[in-house]
C-alpha cells in the first residue's frame, strides 16, 4: 500500500471546493467593521434556525458555553442533579459541574455507544432536574424512550448535539440489529437533534461536522423564555447594555465564523451524505470480519465520526498496526467521564463504558475521504485480524 500518511481529519480538500464563497464572505465581514455579533450573525442564526426546524438559534463562543449557558438558562444550578453519559467529552460533564450541579451518569448501550434509556429511571432521584443525552459520533439517541422519562418525572432535556449538526431522529432502534422492542412516537421522527428537548447545543469547533475555523457553538430552542435568558446569558447577564441582572458570561459568536459558517451550512446535507456515503463503505468491507463490530448504519445517523469495536483486546495491535502504515485513528475515548481522575473518587464503574473505551478506534472520515483509501484503511485492519469470514 502507498506510504502516504493519512490523517485522521482533513480539512483542506473541502477548503478547496469553497474557497471562493468562503473568502468573498470573509472579506465582507472584515470591509463592513463589525466584527462580534451583529447582522452577519443574526443571519446565520436565522438561517440555523430554519434548517433545524426550530424558533430560536443563539450563537455563542463555544459547544462547552452552549452547554453551560443551555443549563443556566434551564435554571439548573447548586443541589440540581443531571442524568448523562459516562462515554462523552468531558465538555459534557463538565458543563453540568460548572453550574453547580452534579453530573448522574447512567451506562450506555453497547450498539449506539448514547444513553441507554433502560438505565435512566433507576437514577432519578427528587433532586433530578434534567437529562442531558449526547447524540455521540453524530448517531441519535433513543430519544422516544428519554422524552417520555422526561415527561413522566418532569425533567428538562437538554441535547449535547456537539457532533451532530443536521443528524435526524428516526426511531429508538433505527439500525439497530438487536432483538429489542422499537418505542415509536410519530410526532418525533424526522426532528433533527437539538430540536426533540428543551435546549439543544451545538459546536462549532473546526474538526466537527459543521466546523468554523475557530471556536463557535449555538444553543436552539422552541421556547421564548429560554430564549431570552440565552441571550441575556451571552452578553455578562444584560438584556440592555449597563443594566446587568445576572451572572453572565462573554460568550458571544463572532462575524467571521457566522459568515463563514453561513456558506458552510448550504453544504452540510452534502457532506453528511458523503460521510454517510463513507462509513457505507467501510461497513461493507468490515462486516463479517471477525473481532470487529462496524456500528450500525441508522437512518438519521451523520457519521461524524466512523467508529468500530475491536474485540479481544486486539485493538491497541490493531491501532498499532495502522500507524505503521501510516494510518491516524483516535480512540474517543479512553477513559469515560466517570473514570477521569476529578470524577472517579464518586462514581462506581459504568460496565459498558468501560469495556467500550478499551474496543472503540475511530478511523479516518471526512466528506471527501476517497473510496481507496477506506479500502486500504480497511485492508490493514482485516490482514491484522487474520480470519474473515
Ligand atoms: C466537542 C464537544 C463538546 C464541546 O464543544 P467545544 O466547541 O469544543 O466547546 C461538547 N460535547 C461533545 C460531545 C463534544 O464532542
Amino acid at each position: 500500500m502507498s506510504q502516504t500518511k493519512i490523517p485522521i481529519l482533513d480539512l483542506k480538500p473541502q477548503y478547496q471546493t469553497i474557497k471562493a464563497e468562503i473568502q468573498a464572505a470573509v472579506n465582507q465581514v472584515l470591509e463592513s467593521g463589525q466584527f462580534i455579533l451583529g447582522s452577519v450573525v443574526q443571519q446565520f442564526e436565522t438561517a440555523a434556525a430554519a434548517y433545524l426546524g426550530v424558533k430560536h438559534a443563539i450563537g455563542v463562543n463555544s459547544g462547552t458555553d452552549a452547554l453551560i449557558i443551555g443549563l443556566r438558562a434551564l435554571g439548573i444550578g447548586p443541589g440540581d442533579e443531571v442524568i448523562t453519559t459516562p462515554f462523552s467529552f468531558f465538555a459534557t460533564a463538565e458543563s453540568i459541574s460548572s453550574v453547580g450541579a452534579k453530573p448522574v451518569f447512567v451506562d450506555i448501550d453497547p450498539h449506539t455507544f448514547n444513553l441507554d434509556p433502560q438505565q435512566i429511571l433507576a437514577k432519578v432521584t427528587p433532586q433530578t432536574k434534567a437529562i442531558m443525552p449526547v447524540h455521540l459520533y453524530g448517531n441519535p439517541a433513543a430519544m422516544a424512550q428519554i422524552v417520555e422519562i422526561a415527561a413522566e418525572h418532569n425533567l428538562k432535556l437538554i441535547e449535547d448535539c456537539a457532533q451532530a449538526f443536521g443528524a435526524v431522529y428516526k426511531g429508538d432502534c433505527a439500525g439497530c440489529q438487536q432483538a429489542c422492542a422499537e418505542t415509536v412516537r410519530q410526532d418525533l421522527m424526522g426532528k433533527r437533534v437539538g430540536t426533540i428537548g428543551q435546549i439543544g447545543a451545538f459546536s462549532f469547533f473546526p474538526t466537527k461536522n459543521l466546523g468554523a475555523y475557530g471556536d463557535g457553538g449555538l444553543i436552539v430552542t422552541h421556547e421564548d423564555a429560554i430564549a431570552d435568558l440565552a441571550r441575556m446569558l451571552r452578553v455578562h447577564g444584560a438584556k440592555e447594555r449597563y443594566r446587568n441582572q445576572m451572572l453572565g458570561y462573554n460568550s458571544r459568536l463572532d462575524a467571521l465564523q457566522a459568515a463563514i459558517l453561513q456558506v458552510k451550512l448550504r453544504y452540510i446535507d452534502t457532506w453528511n451524505q458523503q460521510r454517510r456515503q463513507v462509513a457505507q463503505a467501510y461497513n461493507q468491507l468490515l462486516t463479517g470480519v471477525a473481532g470487529v463490530i462496524p456500528p450500525t448504519m441508522s437512518d438519521g445517523h451523520v457519521f461524524h465520526q466512523y467508529t468500530i469495536r475491536i474485540l479481544n483486546g486486539q485493538r491497541d495491535r490493531v491501532q498499532q498496526a495502522l500507524a505503521d502504515q501510516g494510518i491516524s485513528t483516535m480512540i474517543y475515548y479512553p477513559v469515560p467521564q466517570d473514570r477521569l481522575p476529578i470524577y472517579c473518587d464518586q462514581y462506581p464503574i459504568n460496565p459498558n463504558s468501560q469495556a467500550l473505551a478499551e474496543q472503540v478506534l475511530s478511523l479516518p472520515i471526512w466528506p471527501e475521504l476517497e473510496l481507496k483509501t477506506v479500502e486500504n484503511i480497511a485492508q490493514v485492519i482485516v490482514e491484522n485480524l487474520g480470519i474473515h469470514n
